[in-house]
């Protein structure tokens, strides 16, 4: 096994651990092992993209193949310290690339080896990795269709779009393309008359009555919903750049059919991996709770997930609208109990999941109330007390000498 091969081996297995730690919530990682050209040992440069916002395998891999060589600045070499250059012609220039990204709906970890030398790249293999750091080939890039059929997800559902779109146009009647269990991509001619409207609708009603999941409430969103609420990211604009035009000028029927309970039930089952629970009042209410007993947040997963519907993410894409819920969540309940420990002279309570309220030991008059989830970010890890107080001290009004608050 040469070198770099041992290298990968090494980050599979710290990957393995990331993945096992923050399921959906994991980013993408990679590394680039480049020959350092004076001492000739690889020299490993991490890459990460907090933002893995990929429309497509070709996609993912043309921003991998110019991570390196787009790179502007020196690349110092890990083993001699030495510094140097990217060749400007590439020439003589070869290194490896690790890339993981992990498809939460299949719970495999997606990872690509590709080889570059002169500015080409000469080969790339993909493989799947499941929870058990089992390894399966998968030869990449594949249409999104044959992707599905390997891994079990598609890659994108941006790209399920163009390809379905590109089957379908000009759209002569109703079809839908099933994405997952109970979420739909469907396109129908436009509707001009009531009893085509109805038509259509029948067309909705038989296809959700397929699906193998017992709820029965679905949402339509059509995708130039993003041009009436004037949603300025992510929209179809950007991803679906071949029918673009036709549908901005067309009143084709373009959306997805998907439902509010069923994507309940996948950040329900996400969330296993954290410490805390999913809960409503209600099945149908479309308002949930993340937390626990103590500290929880609420957010509303309907809307979260028609934002998805509209900018191309399927329930598992939509998982990003939850993830700073998560974060939210966990920063309240670090900075609650922390706070309830160190400010010793006032008894502390929380209400409402994520209000905090201090009084005296001995009175019942409130000293000082606040909401912890409209604290600022805390970006920084703050394992030390002081540095937690100096960070918090002055959101507070807290006096960091005396932990007292100021009246
Ligand atoms: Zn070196």
């Amino acid at each position: 096994m040469t070198s770099w091969e041992h290298e990968v081996r090494d980050r599979q297995q710290f990957r393995s651990q990331m993945v096992r730690n923050f399921g959906f919530t994991v980013m993408d990682h990679g590394v680039a092992l480049i020959r350092c050209p004076s001492c000739n040992v690889l020299s490993a440069i991490n890459s990460a993209f907090p933002d893995s916002d990929w429309n497509s395998v070709p996609h993912l891999l043309s921003v991998l193949e110019t991570f390196l060589e787009s790179r502007s600045g020196q690349i110092v070499c890990t083993s001699c310290k030495g510094a140097f250059d990217m060749p400007a012609d590439k020439s003589d220039f070869e290194y490896w690339l690790w890339h993981s990204h992990f498809l939460p709906e299949v719970r495999q970890d997606l990872q690509l080896l590709i080889h570059r030398k002169n500015g080409n790249t000469s080969w790339v293999e993909g493989m799947l990795v499941n929870e058990a750091g089992e390894i399966t080939p998968l030869s990449v890039p594949m249409a999104e269709s044959d992707f599905r059929g390997r891994t079990g997800c598609f890659f994108s559902v941006r790209q399920a779009w163009k390809d379905f779109l590109s089957e379908q146009w000009p759209v002569a009647g109703f079809a839908a393309l099933e994405i997952s269990d109970g979420y739909y991509l469907v396109v129908n001619p436009p509707v001009d008359s009531d009893k085509e409207l109805q038509s259509f609708k029948e067309n909705c009603v038989k296809l959700v009555g397929k699906s193998t999941s017992n709820n029965n409430q679905y949402e339509f969103a059509d995708l130039s919903w993003a041009d009436t609420w004037s949603f300025e990211e992510n929209t179809y604009h950007q991803w679906l750049n071949d029918f673009e035009a036709d549908l901005e000028d067309s009143d084709v029927i373009a959306g997805v059919l998907a439902s509010p309970q069923q994507f309940y039930s996948v950040i329900e089952n996400e969330l296993r991996t954290f410490s805390c629970w999913l809960r409503r009042d209600g099945d149908t209410n479309q308002i949930a709770f993340l937390g626990d007993d103590d500290y929880y947040v609420s957010f509303d997963y309907r809307e979260y997930l028609i934002n998805a519907m509209i900018k191309g993410y399927s329930y598992w894409g939509a998982l990003r609208f939850v993830e700073p819920v998560l974060e939210s969540w966990e920063q309240a309940r670090e900075t609650g109990e922390r706070l309830k420990k160190l400010l010793i002279d006032y008894s502390c309570t929380v209400y409402g999941g994520h209000f905090l309220q201090f009084r005296r030991k001995r009175g019942k008059k409130i000293i000082k109330e606040f909401d912890l989830t409209a604290l600022s970010e805390c970006e920084d890890d703050l394992d030390q007390d002081s540095d937690f107080i100096a960070w918090i001290a002055p959101l507070i009004d807290l006096n960091p000498e005396t932990l007292k608050f100021e009246s």
